[in-house]
Formats: C-alpha cells, structure tokens, sequence
C-alpha cells in the first residue's frame, strides 16, 4: 500500500503513474479512500509563495468545437512553456457511461504531448460528487507543476454554474448565430462568461461570424453596463485552422490580469472556497436526509401522496424532515 507521504511526492514529480493513482484516489466514494484524500490534498497544500496556475472554463453545444479548441489552444500553450491540464464536468455522463473527452482521438497531438494530461470526467455520482472530484483533481494537477488547467463542460443543468464556479475564466464558445437565432442562446451562460468566441469562422463563414460577433457584442452590453470591471469580449475564431487561438489566449490573460488589478482574483479564489465548503455541506446533509431509516420507511407514501394530491409539496417535505432521524 502506497503512503500518503509517497503519493504527495510523486504527484509533486507529476509521475503519472502517481497522479492517476492519486486522482483515483479523489473520485473514489469508499469512506477510507476519501479520508485518504483529504490527507493527501492537505499534504500538497501549496506554498503560499507558488506560481498561481490559470483555471479556464469551456462551455458550448455539442459540436461547438471544444475538443478542436482545446488541442488547438493547448499546443498554442504548450509553444509558450505551459503545462496544460484538461478535464470535464459531464454529469450526463453518470448516465451513459461515456463521457465528452472519453475519446481523446478528437484531441490527437495534445494527449500524446508529455507537457499535456488529459483526464475524461468522473462516471460516477450526482453533479455535486463530480463537482468535487474534478475541484481536488485540479489541487492535484496544480501541485505536479500544471499551470493552466481546462475544465471542458457541456450546458447540461447545472454544470454550467458548477464549472464558472471552480475557475478564474469562464469561455463560451458558440456558433455564428444572428438576430432570432440569438434567442437560442441561454441567456445564462451569457451572465457567466467572460470571454465569448464564435468558432468556425473559416472559409465561407467569416463574414457571417463577425456580424454575428457584433450582434453577440451588443446583446452583452446590456448584461455589463458601461463602468463594469470587465466587459466579455466577443472574438471570432477557426479552431480547425488555429485562426484566432492566441487572442482567445490573449483575452484570458487579460481578463485574469484585470481582476487581479482590481483584487478581485483572490476575493474570488477565496469566496469559492466558500463556497465549495458549503456546497459539501448542502451535499451531505442532503444525502443523510435521503439515506436515513426514517425516510426510506416513508418516502414511497409520502411521494405517493404528492403524486395524487393528497399532501402539498410544503407538507410532504415536512413530512419527510420529520421523519429523518438525524443520523
Ligand atoms: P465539441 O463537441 O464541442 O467538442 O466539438 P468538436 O471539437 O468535436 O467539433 C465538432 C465538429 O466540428 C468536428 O467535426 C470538427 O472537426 C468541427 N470543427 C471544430 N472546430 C471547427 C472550426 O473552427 N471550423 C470548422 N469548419 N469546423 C470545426
């Protein structure tokens, strides 16, 4: 059996044989794992003097391009000294057993690159237990020298939020979509942003991605008014070319260097780590609620009752709290 001491070492020498054993370790549910973990995380606590890696989410329909992004971009930062991690938040994928990045063949050069590593979204639990995973993945990831991660998400529920809340920059990347088409657009994701690229402007498309850029532009200046901290820019990209992958970069560094100017970068970085302790903590008493005697014993009634009208939803959630027994 592999010490906590000698896991925290190799995942500091990004002995990847160790880091995926560690990361293993982190999505496991088995109580002795996790406690295993908590360990380990606290042993790769960083210095408080170590570099601050770059968290940058990805979101977007399903053949957006993300994957044709994300190699693009990743070699992108790889030709500038960085070490890259990508992972995904795919709770769909608790599922169907498959999972966005399951197959890496969409992201060739950068899973054979030794400056890369790529890890497909934990298949098991609920959004919150592949929320967590993927936060301690990326303490992992950081303590064995990755400085930029990617956190790749489709809009499935809540992943969206989930992700924009474990990361500095949160992308969107999306298709050249003008005037009614815009409405297709959750506005959500919108509020989320922070950089918004339309990606396949090539061939026959660039004209129509920029108008649409522009269009996009302005649908977003009604979110952030004149006088906010930041102002998503709307970029126009071809990840299948690599045609504006560096400002897409460029757009990153200056959204980060701005909030850090501002201070809000470490306000931000701690309130998630609020935010995080109270999510777990939402999280577990949900699951003890749920896995208690007394509510297992009346769950199926009760449940019954509100299907047929006979108890109120207010009233059936009273019933059930009643009968958790507070273990
Ligand atoms: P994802 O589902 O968002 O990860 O999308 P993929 O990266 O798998 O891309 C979906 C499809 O769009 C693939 O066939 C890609 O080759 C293609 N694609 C991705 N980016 C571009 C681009 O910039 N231009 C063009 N023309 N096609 C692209």
């Amino acid at each position: 059996m592999i010490t906590v001491a000698e896991l925290a070492e190799g995942v500091r020498a990004d002995k990847r044989a160790v880091l995926a054993r560690a990361i293993t370790l982190v999505e496991s549910r088995r109580p002795d794992h996790q406690a295993l973990a908590q360990q380990l995380l606290l042993a790769l606590t960083p210095a408080p003097d170590a570099p601050i890696a770059t968290r940058v989410g990805i979101t977007g329909v399903p053949g957006v391009g993300k994957s044709t992004t994300i190699e693009a971009l990743g070699n992108h930062l790889i030709s500038l000294g960085h070490k890259v991690a990508v992972l995904a938040v795919d709770p769909s994928s608790t599922r169907s057993g498959g999972s966005i990045l399951g197959d890496k063949t969409r992201m060739g050069t950068l899973a054979v690159n030794p400056r890369a590593y790529i890890r497909p979204s934990p298949t098991s639990g609920t959004l919150g237990g592949v929320a967590k995973a993927t936060r301690e993945t990326i303490v992992l990831l950081e303590a064995a020298g990755f400085d930029v991660i990617l956190v790749e998400t489709v809009g499935v529920g809540q992943s969206e939020v989930t992700v924009a809340n474990m990361v500095d920059t949160f992308t969107f990347l999306t298709l050249a979509r003008t005037g009614d088409q815009l409405q297709g657009i959750k506005k959500g994701v919108l509020e989320l942003a922070d950089v918004v690229a339309v990606n396949k402007a090539d061939g026959d498309h660039i004209v129509e991605a920029r108008v649409a850029a522009r269009e996009l532009s302005s649908a977003l200046r009604l979110i952030h008014p004149r006088g906010s901290l930041w102002r998503p820019p709307v970029l126009t990209q071809s990840a299948i070319e690599g045609t504006g992958i560096p400002e897409f970069w460029d757009a990153v560094i200056r959204h980060r260097t701005t909030l850090q100017e501002a201070g809000e970068f470490d306000r931000r970085r701690r309130q998630q780590q609020v935010d995080w302790t109270w999510t777990m903590v939402r999280d577990t008493v949900l699951s003890r609620v749920e896995q208690s005697d007394g509510v297992r014993s009346v769950r199926s009634g009760v449940e019954a009752a509100v299907q047929d009208g006979s108890l109120t939803p207010a009233l059936a959630a009273q019933r059930l709290l009643d009968a958790f027994d507070g273990r």
